[in-house]
């Protein structure tokens, strides 16, 4: 069997690592001349709109799948007629924009912050009048780790956010005082069967993931698996979904939803029977799914900007390290480490040394 990638960043990699045991070869297509899945994947390097770069990677595959949710909608049509194409084109289209995300929340009972769509500078001040301040400006297409989002919180914050975003279709959305990001994965298969991973516990800075823990037996993970679940029932979903959550003292709010894996779920390498990397191959390729039960407890902690020294990490006790084979840049996942341990009581204290090495070489 073989598996196509659109994107060959290390969520491509991570798949393809977890597809070989499994005896099926991947392809991917990026227009990096050596993105980091190169090594592990047969790579075609091209543009994801070039029809002759998707024509060929629909060739070689037999399903398509992507490691991130700014595919062009376009390329994902052209490659539907080749053959299948994992998340589906409508979860796609609802992940691409943070409005269609929102309101599918509303019509599906899945509680969301206030918001309000804003297409100029007068919607703008229609939105803080009904939502208050202080509240986010959020871009509706193209935003990620931060980017792409404004915290507004005197009025006369609203002009320079709405220019420094580039004045283009934005969302306003309250702010939340929250007390945990959450964020509840879950991997769907085409007969319908769902299973989902124990809570990840965030912690974000500069709005890029810093920390994941694995929560196994958390108070909310009924509720989030609920929410969840009919968000995958609603889409007809294949493969594995992220959707983040603010636990706020009214309980759970959906703050939005990855169509693909994702990085709080790094640890589930680790720390679940079977990978979200494995669970995602095995749904989309139609295989039957694995156990997503927790193996003890983990955490999983984000290089960004540089790798601390490899020997520094492989010396502490319970740690794997997940380089991506990246150049250092400012902002940049360049490799990631988890703990897994079975005593949860351990974690706190294995964990830190981890930071320690991460905040040592982060340039935020
Ligand atoms: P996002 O790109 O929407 O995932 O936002 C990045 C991060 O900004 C989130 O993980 C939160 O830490 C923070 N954030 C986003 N939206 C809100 C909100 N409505 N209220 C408070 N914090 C937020």
């Amino acid at each position: 069997m073989r598996l196509g990638i659109l994107g060959g960043g290390q969520l491509a990699r991570m798949l393809a690592l977890s597809a070989h045991p499994l005896g099926i070869s991947v392809a991917c297509l990026d227009p990096a001349p050596a993105a980091c899945a190169a090594p592990v994947t047969n790579y075609l390097q091209g543009a994801y709109d070039d029809p002759s770069g998707l024509a060929e990677l629909a060739g070689r595959t037999d399903v398509v799948t992507y490691e991130f949710e700014n595919v062009p909608a376009e390329s994902v049509r052209v490659l539907s007629e080749h053959g299948p194409i994992h998340p589906g084109p409508g979860a796609l289209a609802t992940a691409q924009d943070r409005l269609f995300e929102k309101q599918l929340f509303r019509k599906l009972g899945i509680p969301t912050p206030g918001f309000a769509a804003v297409g100029n500078p007068a919607d703008l001040q229609r939105a803080v009048s009904e939502l208050g301040l202080p509240a986010i400006l959020k871009t509706r297409r193209l935003g990620y780790d931060g980017k792409g989002q404004k915290l507004l919180r005197v009025p006369g914050d609203l002009d320079q956010a709405w220019e420094a975003l580039g004045a283009v279709p934005c969302i306003l959305e309250a702010f939340v005082p929250f007390e945990r990001e959450l964020s509840v994965i879950a991997v769907r298969a085409p007969n319908g069967n769902r299973a989902f991973y124990p809570l990840s516990e965030n912690t974000h800075r500069e709005g890029i993931l810093r920390l994941a823990l694995s929560r196994p037996g958390d108070p909310q993970q009924e509720t989030a698996e609920t929410l969840v679940g009919r968000l995958v029932d609603d889409l007809d979903y294949v493969g594995v979904i992220a959707l983040e959550l603010f636990q706020t003292s009214e309980g759970l709010l959906a703050n939005e939803f990855a169509p693909r894996v994702h990085n709080s779920g790094h640890w589930t390498i680790e720390g679940a029977e079977t990978s979200q990397f494995e669970n995602h191959v095995r749904a989309v390729m139609g295989l039957p799914l694995g156990s997503t039960a927790a193996v003890g407890h983990a955490a999983m902690v984000n290089f960004i900007g540089a790798m601390p020294e490899p020997a520094a990490i492989l010396t502490l006790p319970d740690t794997h390290l997940h380089a991506y084979d990246k150049a250092p840049r400012a902002g940049r996942k360049v490799g990631h480490a988890s703990v897994r341990t079975l005593d949860g009581a351990q974690l706190d204290a294995l964990v830190q040394p981890l930071q320690r090495l991460a905040n040592e070489v982060a340039d935020g």
